[in-house]
């Protein structure tokens, strides 16, 4: 097997074009072997934060009117360094988060397509100009950006997530804070370190790290802060509602979902499996985007239920960096509390276990579990709550429509995907599914950069993230009228 290397990081915040220590310090550990540390990292305060916000303030005005070329510029840099880098890159994010090495290597690859994306949206952050109602007036509405943002990050997607915050808050002319979760502060910091090398203004991108309780609500509240983007669980970014609103800070928040992937009679049988096998278990199903509900109707059902069990079985669990496994580690010893407490209380409320959930031994110490499968009832716990982790149930549905009650049926409205043969039943789903995306004949989990990415309901408040959408929530508009 592939062993890590042997060094170990000792990573700093990174606050007005300076590296700096913390007031305390934090380890991060890998999930697939917990004896090895992969950071130690510096942990800031409330004051080391709020040091991070006044310098992104000062550094605004430096930034916001620097030319789009310049901005291009910096962004196609820091994603040429990241792509060229992403093996490396995608090797620390398997180390310290635990998804498999290709999975991560991807992951690395992504973040630097989104920098290049938005280098190319940094020269077409443009406005509009309408004629007036009134002769001899011009009217033309810009963009400007928000001012200071702070982007507060989750540990799932270490790379990318923040990728698709920080490089349109800077193609848009903002300053900011990024703070990423305490289980991978070495991923935020090679993002920080890559980004230092583009010679932005001191203060333009500050770094800080330390605990979300503490550091980020420190960023919520603050009130130098214009705008905060939150990615996180849904009782935190209602958190970060409240303290924002309190001070009618913009605010955007992508939070939980229990995403349903239907199965009509009609399907093709072995790709409805191939969706459900990558939708709830790749990246250890811990994806916003994951497919924990799979709503089956009832003429395929045992026989969907049958090859789903078949082919989970013969999926590989073990350490990330190993050739040929499937799904790594959960990411920590809390999340994999959740999990089986999740598992436990579905067997309690009377779901019937399919496959897994149970803890695993490999060669090295590591929070392993054996993917789950559960059948369930709407009602039960295992079909209402976000588990995140590799823990799937089955619900029967008796037809189409019922299927698509059930699939609506959920606080969350993330993502919804549909396996079917029948154009009618794939359009009339697109169409009622209470989501922010639809996917038909295709893994729930699994998007494109380019294209708006967020939800309804509970999963999503706020502009939508990625794409060229993203502007929405990093500029606001002006209209300017004007009589020649
Ligand atoms: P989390 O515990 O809510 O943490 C998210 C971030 O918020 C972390 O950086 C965390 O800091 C910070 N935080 C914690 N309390 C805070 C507070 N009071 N004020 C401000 N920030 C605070 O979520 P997670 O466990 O990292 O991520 C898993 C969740 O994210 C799942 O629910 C998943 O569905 C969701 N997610 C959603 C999307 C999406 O786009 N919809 C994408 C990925 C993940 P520390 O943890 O470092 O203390």
């Amino acid at each position: 097997m592939k062993r890590s290397p042997e060094f170990q990081h000792s990573v700093r915040q990174y606050i007005n074009g300076r590296w700096e220590t913390g007031v305390t310090t934090g380890r991060s550990i890998n999930p697939s072997d917990l004896r090895e540390t992969v950071a130690e990292y510096a942990r800031a305060d409330r004051n080391q934060t709020d040091l991070a916000v006044r310098a992104a303030a000062d550094a605004l005005r430096a930034w916001s009117l620097t030319t789009p070329q310049r901005r291009a510029d910096a962004l196609d840099q820091i994603g040429s360094e990241i792509l060229a880098r992403r093996d490396e890159l995608g090797l620390l994010l398997a180390r310290e988060e635990g998804k498999t090495l290709p999975e991560a290597v991807a992951e690395a690859a992504r973040a630097g397509q989104i920098f290049k994306f938005f280098a190319g949206e940094a020269l077409r952050v443009g406005g509009e100009s309408i004629a007036s109602l009134r002769p001899g007036v011009h009217v033309d509405v810009s963009r400007e950006p928000v001012g200071v943002v702070a982007l507060i990050a989750p540990w799932n997607l270490p790379l990318a997530i923040p990728a698709w915050k920080i490089a349109p808050a800077l193609a848009c002319g903002n300053a900011l804070v990024f703070k990423p979760s305490e289980l991978v502060p070495a991923c935020g910091w090679a993002l920080a370190d890559i980004i230092s090398r583009a010679a932005l203004p001191a203060g333009t991108f500050n770094l800080v790290m330390g605990s979300g309780r503490e550091v980020g609500q420190a960023l919520a509240e603050h009130p130098l802060v214009d705008a905060v983007s939150f990615t996180g669980s849904a009782a935190n970014g209602q958190r970060v509602l409240l303290a924002t609103a309190a001070r009618r800070a913009k605010v955007q928040l992508e939070m939980g979902g229990k995403n349903p992937l239907v199965v009509l009679a009609d399907a093709d049988l072995e790709l409805a499996v191939d969706c459900a096998v990558q939708g709830a278990y790749f990246s250890t199903g811990q994806r916003c985007t994951a497919s924990s509900r799979l709503i089956v109707e009832a003429p395929v059902h045992d026989a969907f239920v049958a090859r789903l069990k078949q082919r989970i079985a013969s999926l590989k669990v073990g350490h990330a960096l190993e050739p040929g496994v499937d799904i790594g580690p959960v990411a920590d010893g809390r999340q994999l509390q959740k999990n089986l407490d999740a598992i436990a209380a579905a067997g309690e409320e009377g779901a019937e276990h399919v496959w897994g959930g149970e803890q695993l031994q490999r060669p090295s110490e590591g929070h392993y579990l054996s993917p789950a499968l559960f059948l369930a009832k709407p009602a039960h716990r295992i079909a209402r709550e976000e588990v995140f982790g590799p823990v799937a149930c089955v619900l029967r549905a008796d037809d189409a429509d019922h299927a698509l009650a059930l699939a609506n049926d959920t606080p969350f409205g993330l993502c919804a995907g549909i396996c079917t043969n029948s154009l009618r039943h794939a359009m009339h789903f697109r169409r009622h599914a209470r989501v922010g995306m639809t996917m038909v004949n295709l893994p729930t989990a699994g998007i494109d950069y380019h294209v708006p990415f967020g939800g309804r309901k509970a999963s999503s408040y706020g502009p939508r993230e990625q794409g060229r959408h993203a502007a929405g929530f990093y500029s606001i508009l002006k209209t300017g009228y004007l009589r020649a």
